[in-house]
């Protein structure tokens, strides 16, 4: 055996990256090894579901190990810690592992003890989450058992993984309880640390626009300090306050708590610094990072991890060949917001261009920024593409690691 390519975290980034990899050498000249601490591959956008009932836990969790082709190794043990001046990493069952590559793929954790009050008293009885399996399947019976009074959804602070889901929660409530006919019982507010409903203006302002079409309350600028469960109240640092009956509250989020451990190898807050063109890391050129656990300045989104899985794939083979690296990740991301009655908006940008309207990937494909029931069964249909072809490091057929600009309108054409 002549490398060893080690994966950390075996979900989206570590199995498309892994799987793609393997396509390139034969076993016996370079081996990979996919570490994770648990067999339990979540889909993680059908989480959004499951609170309403429109998908079930079961559906959308597969055994982690079956997703990685023949020829990977899969370790099933957290993460200790990494030493990055020796390329070895510790594992919590106390072994170690070198590596000649090493791709951080671990993603982002949620770090509910960071926010006072938020686990005490009325935690998982009137305070949710929807970011977990265990959290998204209890808020689906509280919102059984919910016969109106005051909702709040919020974020804590970002950044977070997929930044719409907690919008697209906004919209499928309000869909939920019109079809219980309860929605004149329900007020629907929206709390976020942001100065609007998103980062980016354009989008901010047409998502603005469809809460208000909805009836859910937009509070802004609010830095969630303590959520207090037993009083029915989220207190920010300025000292506001947002009174609820029912809190889904989306946590702050960091990386995994093993980086932190690693001198080196990450930031303050868990994420590892790297290229935002290469994904190599700042510090030391035999380490890579992919999704999640990426420090660059783009959304954490499963479309990023895959949109960079290409770029990486094509890096960890140029390293281990001595050639320059190919610096050009441009910060791709999209992601269909649902927004209710079977409908759905996309929204596709980059690090240069915010999501525009138009339309995605040419001048007729799907519609951008617009609601529309073709968004909505891309995004149902995505489920099945990303078992079947993301996964497996299949291409999508049309789309591309850059964002395409056909399509698009700017400002002058609008
Ligand atoms: C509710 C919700 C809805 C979403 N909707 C969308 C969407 O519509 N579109 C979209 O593009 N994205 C969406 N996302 C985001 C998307 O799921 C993630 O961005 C994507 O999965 C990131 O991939 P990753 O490989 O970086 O991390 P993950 O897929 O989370 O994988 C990280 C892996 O690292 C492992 N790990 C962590 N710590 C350790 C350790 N110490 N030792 C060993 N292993 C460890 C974990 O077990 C995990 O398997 C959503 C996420 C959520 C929560």
């Amino acid at each position: 055996m002549d490398k060893r390519i080690v994966f950390l975290g075996g979900g989206t980034g570590g199995t498309l990256g892994a799987n793609r990899l393997r396509r390139l050498w034969p076993v016996e000249d370079v081996e990979i090894v996919v570490v994770d601490r648990n067999d339990d591959h979540v889909y993680q956008p059908g989480l959004l579901f499951v609170p309403f009932g429109l998908a079930h836990t079961e559906e959308i969790v597969r055994p982690r190990h079956h997703q990685l082709h023949q020829g990977i190794e899969f370790r099933q043990v957290p993460v200790e810690r990494v030493d990055i001046a020796t390329d070895t990493v510790h594992l919590e069952d106390g072994t170690a592992l070198g590596y000649d590559v090493l791709v951080v793929a671990s993603g982002s954790i949620l770090v509910e003890e960071e926010t006072e009050g938020l686990t005490g008293p009325g935690w998982m009885e009137k305070v949710f989450t929807f970011y977990d399996i265990a959290g998204a399947a209890a808020l689906h019976d509280a919102l059984d058992a919910f016969d109106g009074g005051r909702m709040v959804v919020n974020v804590v602070d970002m950044p977070i993984k997929c930044p719409v889901a907690p919008l697209e929660f906004c919209f499928l409530a309000d869909w939920y309880f019109q079809q219980r006919g309860i929605r004149d019982k329900v007020e629907l507010t929206y709390v976020t640390p942001l100065d609007g409903a998103f980062t980016k203006p354009v989008a901010s302002k047409r998502l603005a626009g469809l809460m208000e079409e909805k009836g859910v309350a937009l509070v802004t600028e609010f830095n969630t300090g303590q959520v207090d469960g037993s009083g029915g109240r989220l207190v920010a640092y300025d000292g506001r306050q947002v009174d609820f009956d029912l809190a889904v509250v989306v946590p702050l989020h960091g990386g995994a708590s093993y980086v932190a451990r690693s001198p080196g190898l990450g930031d303050e807050l868990g994420f590892v610094p790297v290229d935002e063109h290469t994904l190599q890391s700042v510090s030391s050129p035999n380490i890579f990072a992919i999704g999640d656990a990426a420090g660059v300045p783009t959304s954490k989104a499963g479309s990023v991890t895959h949109f960079e899985g290409e770029v990486l794939v094509e890096n960890v083979r140029r390293f281990l060949a001595d050639e320059p690296l190919d610096a050009s990740y441009d910060g791709h991301a999209n992601c269909f917001i649902e927004t209710g009655f079977g409908k759905a908006l996309l929204i596709d940008f980059n690090y240069d261009t915010e999501p525009l309207p138009g339309h995605y990937p040419t001048s007729v494909g799907l519609p951008l920024l617009k609601e529309s029931r073709l968004n909505h069964l891309g995004k149902l249909m995505f489920q099945t593409l990303y078992w079947h072809s993301l996964l497996p490091g299949r291409d999508l057929p049309g789309v591309g690691s850059a964002m395409p600009a056909r399509g698009k309108q700017t400002e002058s054409a609008r």
